[in-house]
């Protein structure tokens, strides 16, 4: 489906909204562009970089004539953003998002007053440790999954639009369960960023306790495993709030894999080490051979 948006506003005038902005005017695809967040400094940097065409700190007022309404704040943002939006939205606008959490984000559009059968639930497989507008760019989607997660209550046409949109800005769509998203995404990003957030603080605290600043020797390995630490820490306290379910799971089980490789290293059982450290690097190696290191 050609699509061309007359107006499209974006909650969020971010890495993600920014950069979806970015990709849907390279392709011609949106005629004008509001830009809608807390940050004035944010949304100038957005209007000077030629992101959003014009700028607004009020929703309500924002909404009111947009054919395409997109979601782009940290989830614990989107029930405020919902409430505010309720009474201004014209009938038949297509409501989405690119929340990286699903389950919560159907919730809190049931829980409010916008009509759930024309919200699109999405989330672009794609993003840096960056945030705000400065850091959006135009090619973050090209060649990435977006996944959205229908249900049969979804409007069709408005389904259409929202994969008619991610398509124009470059993205590969797959459709999955709100549940099953939250499941897999849990075991391949949210708890990474929590490995990656503790690691950093155990190495602060071993230089509170230490003579020596450890961060001084830390070289590539620790700055690879640790890039996503800079991420921005709101969004991440919201992604682990609101996927608590599948996220403790996933926490429960790299801790039994740590207790294995703890009682392996006591009980110096150099074998059952070996195998761990292999059974990783196939798996990190095939992933690598198959997808490139992307998903
Ligand atoms: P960001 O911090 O770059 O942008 C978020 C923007 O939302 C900011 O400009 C902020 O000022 C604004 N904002 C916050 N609360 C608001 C409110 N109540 N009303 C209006 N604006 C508000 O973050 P981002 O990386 O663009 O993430 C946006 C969403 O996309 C989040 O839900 C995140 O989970 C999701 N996401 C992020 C990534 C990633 O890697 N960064 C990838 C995929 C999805």
């Amino acid at each position: 489906m050609e699509l061309r948006l007359k107006h499209l506003v974006i909650i969020g005038t971010g890495l993600i909204g920014g950069s979806l902005a970015l990709a849907l005017r390279k392709a011609d695809a949106v005629k004008r562009v509001t830009g809608v967040g807390r940050s004035a400094a944010n949304l100038e940097t957005a209007r000077k970089r030629g992101i959003i065409d014009a700028s607004s700190q009020d929703i309500a007022d924002a909404v009111s004539d947009a054919d395409m309404v997109v979601l782009a704040v940290p989830m614990g943002a989107y029930a405020g953003v919902l409430e505010a939006m309720a009474d201004t939205l014209p009938e038949g606008v297509v409501v989405t998002d690119a929340g990286s959490t699903k389950c919560s984000a159907i919730a809190a559009v049931k829980a409010s007053r916008v009509d759930e059968h024309r919200f699109v639930p999405a989330h672009p497989i794609a993003g840096t440790e960056a945030s705000g507008a400065e850091a959006a760019f135009a090619e973050l989607f090209q060649d990435r999954l977006c996944i959205l997660t229908p249900d049969d209550e979804t409007d069709r046409g408005a389904l259409a639009r929202v994969e008619a949109m991610w398509q124009q800005a470059g993205a590969q769509l797959m459709q999955m369960s709100a549940v099953e998203h939250d499941e897999v995404l849990a075991a391949v990003s949210h708890l990474p960023h929590l490995a990656a957030f503790a690691l950093v603080n155990t190495v602060r605290h071993a230089g509170e306790a230490g003579r020596h600043d450890p961060f001084c020797f830390a070289a590539g390995g620790f700055r690879d495993f640790t890039r996503i630490a800079s991420s921005s820490p709101e969004m991440w306290r919201d992604i682990a709030l609101n996927n608590r379910h599948a996220l403790l799971d996933q926490i429960r089980a790299f801790q039994a894999e740590l207790s294995r490789l703890e009682a392996a290293i006591a009980g110096s059982d150099s074998e059952q080490l070996l195998a761990e450290f292999k059974a990783a690097k196939a798996a990190r190696d095939a992933w690598l051979a198959e997808y490139g290191g992307d998903a």
